[in-house]
């Protein structure tokens, strides 16, 4: 006779006090709630919580505010750039990452013009100080003019991916779009997930 199977209780997990609360607002989106995040004495993220005192948010968040901590946990998060190499993607430095970047770009404006070259400005360059500031030197630098982003954002509000199919109509009826234009569509959700497709119009 087979002895029954051995039942093991999971073990509890201690969770470290909170010994320190910094405030900070979410960085996810235009919404910009405020954050309690608990730390540990280790420094630690124990618990993020919607900070009730926040004169904005008065403590509301949806359920990326708390998820951060396990954001900023993920043992796959980037913490430095990676550049492809032989079909590998390798961590490097900033230095070679915008040498890389600087390299790629150079390569496609040689062979097709700036007019290659596109972009798409989104979350969360609308509610980010440095994205406002840096945005237009970093496009003049590009040689791409403002106009090339289509946004709908002003008068639709962030709708996310589903606003895709309104924002082509509209960038067809007022013939920004064109057809044989190639154009890149991108739904980016907070920069937690994101889809991207090219498509000739
Ligand atoms: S992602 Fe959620 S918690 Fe963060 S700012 Fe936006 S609504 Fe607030």
């Amino acid at each position: 006779m087979t002895s029954p199977p051995t039942v093991r209780t999971p073990r509890a997990v201690r969770t470290p006090p909170v010994v320190r609360t910094a405030l900070r607002i979410c960085p996810l989106c235009e919404a910009t709630c405020g954050l309690e995040v608990g730390l540990s004495d280790a420094d630690g993220v124990v618990r993020i919580r919607g900070d009730r005192r926040d004169v904005w948010s008065a403590g509301y968040l949806c359920p990326k505010g708390p998820a951060l901590k396990q954001l900023h946990e993920d043992p796959d998060r980037l913490r430095a750039p990676v550049v492809r190499r032989g079909g590998r993607l390798v961590e490097v430095g900033w230095d070679e990452a915008f040498t890389e970047a600087g390299r790629r770009l150079g390569a496609v404006v040689a062979a097709d013009g700036r007019e290659a070259l596109g972009v798409y400005v989104g979350n969360p360059n609308v509610h980010n100080l440095g994205g406002q500031l840096y945005l237009k030197p970093v496009l003049k630098g590009l040689g791409i003019p403002i106009e090339k982003d289509f946004s709908t954002f002003e008068f639709l509000g962030n709708m996310g991916t589903v606003s895709l199919p309104l924002t082509a109509a509209l960038a067809e009826e007022r013939e920004f779009l064109r057809p044989g234009d190639r154009v890149g569509l991108l739904g980016i959700g907070s920069g937690l997930n994101c889809m991207m497709l090219g498509v000739e119009w």
